[in-house]
């Protein structure tokens, strides 16, 4: 537990250093009681939101209702976007469990996400447009089935309508929020003269668990740790008394996890502050504890509070430390990752991209602890959201949880953090919970259901 609590306590620590580690660790530790808590509680809101809509947990039936066998075999178009990327695939399903994939990525460019909704969506169309005229159908079809992976939350109608309930991740183009975002899409493929029929839009959580079970088969839950966070896993329909159609099955549930909010969360006075300046204060709180968007956020509000203290950089700040979101998720990456005679890539950093040339080693222990109790916060909640549905779903006895997105494939020690709180919570059933990396899987899987739906 010593090791939880104080990742970093230099053996030539002075006082005045321990009291700033001692502060920071109470406010930004997630004791296992807690995780314990968390867990219990989320998983009794899983409970509220399968039952009635409206919850704090939206528990979205996705209509997919099946996981692919691994046979399958055509070529599909996926549109996938997903928090800062925008990607355009041609998947190969070639049987046998295997998958080819040819992609562009494309950014979207901060104008259009605060722009029109009718601007956004011709842009996804002029993209997919340049990528067929490269990649043109095969075999003499006259056109393309696409699935369209949007990762954000909305009530789906069908297993190719559903209409965004409230953009995240910094989102805010109008005209699309209680709009049906295929029909968008598809109005946007007809002004561009694009012989696309979209079969399928699904979540990038769904995508993922979808494309991920397409290779191995023991994959019941589909997790995204990157910019946002979500996930979603397979569910029995008797266990979902709001789904008005038949109780015989499954289907894929997609949680909207990050919308999760409850006294049990340890939120501080600086998850506050963030959340106040956000663009949709008082939404997607586990989001904000958690995703890549806000990481760097949480830790650069901290930095400001402990130079306002006195306790950091002798007081003295800089316009860029003050710059909100200038503080990149990226930089606590490198800073954790520093293990150089005095953290001199730490003060490198500082310099050139904070423009603070006065630390001393002190500040810089300071702050890399500050970003060791941030991320491994946020990996000990992530934890315990995979533990609320493992138990949920009572998969203790064996389950792959497929996982991609910044944040897990690249932020140091992450992977082990959300481990060791994972075996903190359910002791060794852990030992049969598979936390799996998974690449790309949200196209993929959008083009695996939009291929299976294909008739309908
Ligand atoms: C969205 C989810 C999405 C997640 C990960 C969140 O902000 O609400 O729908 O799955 O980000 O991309
Ligand atoms: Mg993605």
């Amino acid at each position: 537990a010593a090791a939880v609590l104080s990742p970093l306590v230099p053996a030539d620590a002075d006082e005045r250093l321990l009291d700033t580690f001692a502060r920071l660790d109470g406010l930004l530790t997630v004791s296992s009681s807690a995780l314990h808590q968390i867990v219990v509680s989320m998983a009794s809101e899983f409970r509220r939101g399968l039952a009635k809509d409206g919850r704090s947990l939206k528990m979205i039936p996705s209509f997919v209702t099946s996981l692919p066998s691994g046979q399958e075999i055509d070529s599909v178009l996926a549109l996938d976007l997903g928090g800062s990327n925008f990607r355009v695939c041609q998947v190969q399903l070639q049987g046998h469990g295997r998958v080819r994939t040819t992609q562009r990525k494309y950014t979207v460019p901060d104008r259009l996400k605060e722009g029109t909704g009718t601007e956004l969506f011709d842009f996804f169309a002029d993209c997919v447009a340049e990528f067929v005229r490269e990649h043109p159908p095969a075999g003499g079809s006259d056109g393309h089935t696409l699935g369209f992976t949007f990762s954000f939350p909305v009530q789906q109608t069908s297993i190719n309508h559903g209409t965004l309930m409230h953009w995240s991740k910094g989102f805010t183009a109008s005209g699309v929020v209680g709009v049906d975002v295929v029909t968008l899409l598809q109005q946007a493929f007809e002004r561009k003269k694009v012989k696309v029929n979209v079969t399928a839009l699904v979540n990038d959580t769904v995508g993922t668990l979808v494309a991920h079970a397409y290779t191995n088969p023991q994959t019941y839950v589909g997790v995204i740790l990157g910019t946002g966070t979500n996930a979603a896993y397979m569910e029995r329909l008797s266990e979902v008394p709001k789904w008005a159609g038949g109780k015989d099955g499954n289907m894929i549930i997609n949680t909207e996890w990050g919308a999760y909010d409850a006294p049990a969360l340890p939120i501080t006075e600086f998850d506050q502050a963030l959340d106040r300046a956000s663009a949709n204060p008082k939404m997607q709180i586990f989001e904000k504890l958690i995703s890549g968007m806000y990481l760097g956020e949480i830790v650069r509000i901290i930095l400001t509070s402990l130079v306002a203290s006195g306790e950091l950089f002798g007081g003295r700040t800089s316009p860029d430390l003050n710059r909100p979101y200038h503080f990149e998720t990226a930089y606590m990456s490198r800073i954790e990752r520093d293990h150089s005679l005095e953290l001199a890539d730490t003060m490198n950093l500082f310099t050139d991209l904070l423009g603070i040339s006065w630390s001393t080693l002190d500040d810089r222990r300071i702050v890399k602890h500050v970003c060791q109790l941030v991320g491994l916060r946020a990996a000990r909640l992530s934890a315990a959201g995979i533990a609320a549905i493992v138990t949920k779903i009572n998969c203790l006895d064996g389950c792959t949880v497929a996982i991609d997105g910044s944040l897990f494939e690249q932020y140091p020690h992450f992977q082990s953090r959300m481990r060791d709180a994972l075996y903190e919570i359910l002791g060794i059933n852990a030992d049969n919970i598979i936390l799996e990396q998974a690449r790309d899987g949200s196209g993929q899987g959008a083009a695996l259901i939009a291929l299976l739906h294909r008739n309908e």
